[in-house]
């Protein structure tokens, strides 16, 4: 199958006729073409988004909101669709993409349709002055979003929603890897009544396509998410054109398991916080400290459960670990084991690629669970982005948060305790952007999300996703 850019309100061939191929995870074969765009497709692009401008930012908002809504009801609609599409194309568990992914996806609409509506800001009688103060918040005018592989239409949405939800119009690019639900985004938004330039999407590589998008003088804001050393690449080219700019990076999440947690529920939650999506989730805890004196229990109830988790074709109602995304991103993952072995890390479960029947050429790989002796090794320190999780005992809370701090990443932690001081220790000194405490995973999406350290700069979500898709203006007015 071969899909186009989405440009206009119409879907398009890229202007060099240039198709890259698209290769489904779990067979490892070619299943479709996406376009190969380049700087002359972000062109037509960001002229339509333009052209949509004046329209789109003037129009009632309860209009923009009633537009919004209905996306977010046509995606539900067509949920088995998008959810095998996203299944097929990412290779994560069908069960994953239509319980969490597309859900999300619609979610993060009807949020900030609803959240546009509620959007005010401040105002400030400066008395003894004579005056009022008041600031007007606009939206900004061409955006440009970029988003990764990982859970494809949920992050894409995730920053077209707010940015067109404030009166913005958008040029976005899903990853390469994994473009097919940011395609079928495209005739939803035709049969909601989308204005026509609103939104367009154009497919192709991050060097071409992307860079493209950053680099466009008339693109004034950027909201990526991806790699830390992308969003270097992506600050580098933006911060001479002044361009305003959300990143978020990578992770390195420390999952803390004290003593006297809730231990059933720790144990069944820390499955999930490993090896969801194939680990491929920024915000997986993948660095495992428990405390001394329950951590051969722990050792052993964790490889017990992991070790029934069904690796397995992700269109199967039972499986619990699809596919990884790519061939090379396999291999990455892979060399990670090896790495840890040198380092002297014991391989405690998993860590071989697996073929399952009838899908050899799948790029599948057991989860994996790496006992290490120090924090201090490359394991604990880089982004793997894969099923692997390292664990470690500890003895005391200050050696814990040293090691929890020890890295050059800070999205987000976990802490299983039912000790009120240490939540509160913890989850003050803990370097992150978002801290879970008996829990993981669990969104708001009034919160802010975002991360410190090299996880990235500035935060979306709630209204800190419009104030960031607005301009504000002060306005000062003498009586
Ligand atoms: P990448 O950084 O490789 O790519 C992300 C997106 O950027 C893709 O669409 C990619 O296109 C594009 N891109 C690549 N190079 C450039 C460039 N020079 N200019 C503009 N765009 C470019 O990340 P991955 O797709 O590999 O995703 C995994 C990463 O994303 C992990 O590090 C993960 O932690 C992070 N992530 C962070 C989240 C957060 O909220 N903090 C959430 C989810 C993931 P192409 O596909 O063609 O390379």
């Amino acid at each position: 199958m071969k899909i186009k850019n989405y440009i206009n309100g119409e879907f398009v061939n890229p202007i060099s006729n240039n198709w890259l191929p698209n290769f489904q995870p779990a067979t490892g074969e070619l299943y479709g073409e996406i376009p190969n765009s380049n700087e002359k497709d972000v062109d037509l692009a960001v002229e339509a988004a333009i052209n949509a401008f004046d329209n789109w930012s003037k129009m009632d908002v309860s209009e923009r909101s009633k537009i919004l809504t209905k996306i977010a009801d046509l995606l539900l609609e067509n949920i088995d669709a998008f959810a095998k599409a996203e299944a097929i194309d990412n290779g994560k568990p069908l069960a994953l993409a239509r319980t969490i992914d597309i859900p999300r996806a619609a979610d993060n609409f009807r949020f900030f349709a609803h959240a546009i509506t509620q959007f005010g800001s401040e105002s400030y009688e400066s008395i003894g002055k004579g005056a009022i103060n008041y600031t007007l918040r606009h939206p900004i005018g061409v955006v440009g979003c970029i988003s990764p592989w990982n859970l494809p239409l949920y992050l894409f949405t995730w920053k077209i929603a707010p940015a067109i939800a404030a009166g913005n119009c958008v040029v976005a690019k899903p990853s390469e890897v994994t473009p097919m639900t940011a395609f079928l985004l495209g005739e939803i938004c035709i049969k909601a009544g989308l204005p026509k330039g609103v939104l367009n999407i154009v497919h192709g590589l991050g060097q071409s396509a992307g860079n493209a998008i950053v680099s466009h003088d008339k693109v004034k804001v950027i909201s990526f998410t991806g790699g830390t050393k992308t969003g270097a690449a992506i600050a580098k080219i933006a911060a001479p054109k002044f361009k305003k700019l959300s990143l978020e990076l990578g992770g390195k999440n420390p999952n803390i398991i004290f003593a006297d947690c809730d231990y059933e529920q720790m144990l069944k939650t820390t499955v999930l916080s490993s090896f969801s999506n194939q680990g491929q989730i920024c915000l997986c805890g993948s660095r495992i400290f428990v405390e001394e004196t329950i951590y051969e229990k722990f050792k052993h109830d964790f490889v017990q459960l992991v070790s029934k988790l069904k690796v397995g074709n992700p269109l199967e109602k039972d499986t619990n670990i699809g596919a990884l995304v790519s061939k090379q991103h396999l291999d990455k993952v892979l060399s990670y084991v090896e790495i840890a072995k040198k380092e002297g890390a014991k391989v405690l479960f998993g860590g071989k690629q697996i073929k399952i029947k009838d899908l050899e050429n799948g790029y599948f790989m057991q989860p994996t669970i790496l006992e290490v002796k120090t924090d201090n090794c490359q394991v604990n320190q880089e982004e793997i982005f894969g099923p692997i999780v390292t664990i470690m005992p500890f003895k005391t809370e200050e050696e814990v948060l040293k090691m929890a701090n020890s890295v050059r990443y800070g999205l987000s932690a976990t802490i299983w305790t039912n000790n009120l001081k240490r939540t509160l220790k913890f989850s003050t000194e803990i370097e992150a952007g978002i801290v879970w405490v008996n829990t993981w995973m669990l969104r708001d999406l009034r919160t802010p999300f975002g991360g410190v350290k090299d996880s990235g700069v500035g935060r979306e979500g709630g209204f800190e996703a419009l104030r960031f898709f607005t301009e504000p203006k002060n306005v000062c007015l003498k009586y």
